[in-house]
């Protein structure tokens, strides 16, 4: 018996052939016969009873009607020939044409004998009409069994697979053909314990039913049954990882609490850390305690304190005799950190460098040869840090900072630059949903920073409209009058640059009219600007100069000015949930109460008002990223594009939370009790592992 027959070339497929499988491969991707079985009906047509002909209209889906024949006539020549024959049931006439297989058809229509007739109704010089209907000879019997049809796939295809009559209808055919062939090698690759606890239908039967559903109670048990497998073994993979890692790297230890941690904690932090920052750090000591590499994720809202988190870390694996290194994915992010470490530590206290793409060659060599001699402690810094030039004397604790932009891969790199592994921890800039964070960092252990620190007042959000903007400048104008500065944020979008420079020149042409010299400066920055121009826009306003800066998204990241209290977003309904909480999250960052105002038309869409509600009613960056999921869906969150791991087919991160759920439970539970997965009953999981399942598992997903 062929182990890997899902793995079969599509070619090789009764009906298929070589012409045919190229084609559905370049249309569909399908190359295998994994693929096919895995081109699911997009939708299932109605054959759960007989339509009347005068219930027929052109907003149906195909249906089936049982009429009888009054006459065929075959018209036209050659190319334009076509049969039409008109048909009645007791409620009306209607025409059926058929443009192909026009002589086939003919012989077999009987004027006077009744049909089953089946496709979409049409309609054509005002007459109800149907084209290429599926036609049969009524009895009783085809009537009983067509009305069992019930649910009818429908599948997916494009024009140049019709061309190759692969339609709907030619797919299907296919997908029959492989089940014939091969549905019995289909097998069951879940633990029959699984399979018992949560009903779930088997795997062969599955596949079965989700092409050619028995009934609509059957589908909905073969898609629950394979739905649940394809976020099972996501989650059965991440955790895999997980626990092989644990077993083939060690980790450094950690083993004491020295002076560069206390020093700091008892002479330069200048003030209390929440609680929730304690809770991590304890998790993080442990973590770092046990003799494994620690692989953590750090989600928290913007400002929450992640940043001093990772530094205390840092600052015990130092107390330990480690280097560290915190990389982010831009040079504006790794400033921005280098200059907050810095501002928590000076020189005398430790030498903190920076390394990124515009490091001069000098103080690069520099900073190679002080970290290969482990001089150097703490290195800050983009890309730079990975290349292989970059040679640490003993790297024992790594901040990522948004690993979604930096691969498995990269991650992997920095591993390689010690014997034992450097303990990671990623940070976040977002919260993301939880199943998200599930899914995408599934094989990290999660710690949160639910907490703000104490004294902060949570921003206020306003929503106005435009009819309310001399209300807006007002409060502007009252806020500077009061020392603040005031962001204002305009909207770009990327299909349209014209448009948004246009915006953009408007937008300060009337901030320049409301707000004129020399009583009020206002400052610009924007993307389309060089970066030295950018720089000297941007110190007016850190230095307090400038009131107001009016800018495009550049400032979403690396601009840190407590004094800036308020932030206008103009166009607000243009932006994205997850933007509009980063954008917000610029201010509140000093003593003042800070304030978000988005500005919006009149005119609404209700997702567009679903978002500023929501910006309105919460500053939980969490509760908004789940709001954001459901309405836009996994694929559109930001990070989430580059990774394959959503690639999913039938479940739905934003739906079907409640199953992922279930399944990494269940995933745990059995790595919990079986790491190694020698257990009897979860020999068919390490057959999946191995591959020898027959070359039908959810392997797409890495
Ligand atoms: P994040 O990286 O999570 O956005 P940061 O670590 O940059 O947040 O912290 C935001 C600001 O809050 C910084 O100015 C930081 O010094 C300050 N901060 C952090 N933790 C606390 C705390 N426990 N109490 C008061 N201020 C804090
Ligand atoms: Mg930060």
């Amino acid at each position: 018996m062929n182990q890997q027959i899902f793995q079969t070339p599509i070619a090789y497929l009764k009906g298929v052939g070589t012409a045919r499988a190229e084609v559905l491969q370049k249309e569909l991707g399908i190359t295998n016969y994994a693929d096919l079985l895995r081109h699911f009906p997009f939708k299932y047509i109605d054959r759960t009873r007989f339509y009347k002909v005068s219930e027929l209209n052109p907003d149906l889906p195909n249906v089936q009607v049982i009429v009888r024949l009054r006459s065929k006539e075959i018209l036209g020549e050659k190319h334009t020939k076509r049969l039409v024959a008109q048909v009645y049931d007791d409620t009306g006439v209607m025409e059926l044409a058929w443009f192909q297989g026009v002589k086939w058809v003919e012989k077999m229509l009987i004027p006077g004998k009744a049909y089953i007739i089946f496709g979409k109704p049409g309609e054509f010089n005002g007459k109800r009409q149907m084209a290429h209907p599926e036609i049969e000879l009524y009895s009783p019997t085809a009537a009983k069994e067509k009305g069992n049809m019930t649910l009818q796939p429908a599948y997916s295809s494009t024009e140049k697979l019709k061309a190759f009559s692969l339609d709907s209808k030619g797919i299907q055919r296919l997908v029959a053909n492989l089940l014939e062939q091969c549905a019995n090698e289909i097998r069951e690759d879940l633990p029959a314990t699984v399979a018992t606890k949560f009903k779930l239908m088997n795997r062969r039967e599955a596949y079965w039913n989700i092409h050619f559903p028995a009934d609509a109670a059957t589908l909905n048990a073969a898609t629950n049954r394979l739905k649940f497998e394809e976020l099972f073994f996501i989650q059965f993979k991440m955790l895999k990882n997980k626990v092989h890692r644990n077993l083939k790297f060690k980790g450094n230890i950690f083993s004491v609490v020295g002076d560069y941690f206390n020093n700091f904690y008892k002479n330069k932090l200048p003030f209390d850390l929440t609680n929730a920052q304690k809770r991590v750090l304890k998790e993080i000591r442990l973590d770092t305690q046990r003799g494994v590499q620690m692989n953590r994720l750090l989600q928290g809202d913007v400002g929450s304190g992640k940043t001093v988190v990772a530094l205390m870390s840092m600052l015990l694996a130092i107390d330990n005799g480690f280097q560290t290194c915190i990389m982010a994915p831009t040079e504006i992010l790794a400033t921005q950190h280098y200059a907050s470490i810095k501002s928590l530590i000076d020189d005398d206290f430790l030498e903190v460098g920076l390394l990124t793409g515009s490091t001069s060659q000098k103080v690069r060599k520099v900073l190679h040869s002080k970290l290969e001699s482990g001089e150097m402690k703490i290195i800050i810094g983009t890309h730079a840090l990975i290349e292989d030039k970059v040679q640490f004397k003993n790297l024992g604790f790594v901040v990522i900072d948004e690993q979604h932009r930096f691969g498995v891969e990269q991650r992997a790199r920095l591993w390689r630059k010690n014997v034992i592994p450097p303990h990671v921890l990623v940070m976040t800039a977002t919260p993301i949903p939880r199943t998200l964070a599930m899914t995408l960092y599934g094989d990290l252990d999660v710690s949160v920073i639910d907490e703000l620190p104490a004294g902060r007042k949570p921003i206020e959000t306003l929503h106005f409209y435009e009819s309310s903007r001399l209300r807006m400048f007002g409060f502007m104008k009252q806020e500077i009058a009061k020392g603040r500065q005031i962001y204002v944020v305009y909207p770009l979008i990327k299909e349209s640059e014209k448009l948004d420079l246009k915006n953009l020149t408007d937008g300060i042409e009337v901030m320049a009219r409301e707000f004129p010299l020399p009583q009020y400066r206002i400052c610009i920055v924007h993307g389309k600007m060089k970066p030295p121009e950018k720089q000297v826009e941007m110190e007016r306003f850190i230095s307090g100069h400038a009131h107001i800066m009016v800018a495009t998204t550049v400032i979403e990241v690396g601009v840190n000015v407590p004094n800036a209290s308020v932030m206008i977003i103009e166009n607000a309904e243009r932006f994205g949930l997850s933007q509009l909480h980063q954008l917000r999250g610029r201010v509140g960052r000093g003593a003042e109460q800070s304030f978000c105002i988005l500005m919006s038309s009149q005119k609404l869409s209700n997702d567009g008002k679903i978002r500023l509600d929501t910006m309105v009613k919460t500053n939980n960056g969490f509760e908004i990223s789940e709001i954001d999921l459901q309405l836009r869906g996994p694929g559109n969150i930001e990070g989430t594009q580059q990774s394959g791991v959503l690639d999913l087919k039938l479940a739905n991160l934003a739906t079907d939370q409640q199953m992922l759920l279930v399944a990494r439970r269940c995933v745990e539970e059995i790595f919990e009790a079986d790491p190694m997965l020698e257990l009897p009953e979860h020999a068919v999981l390490r057959q999946v592992s191995d591959g020898a399942n027959g070359g039908l598992s959810w392997d797409k997903i890495s």
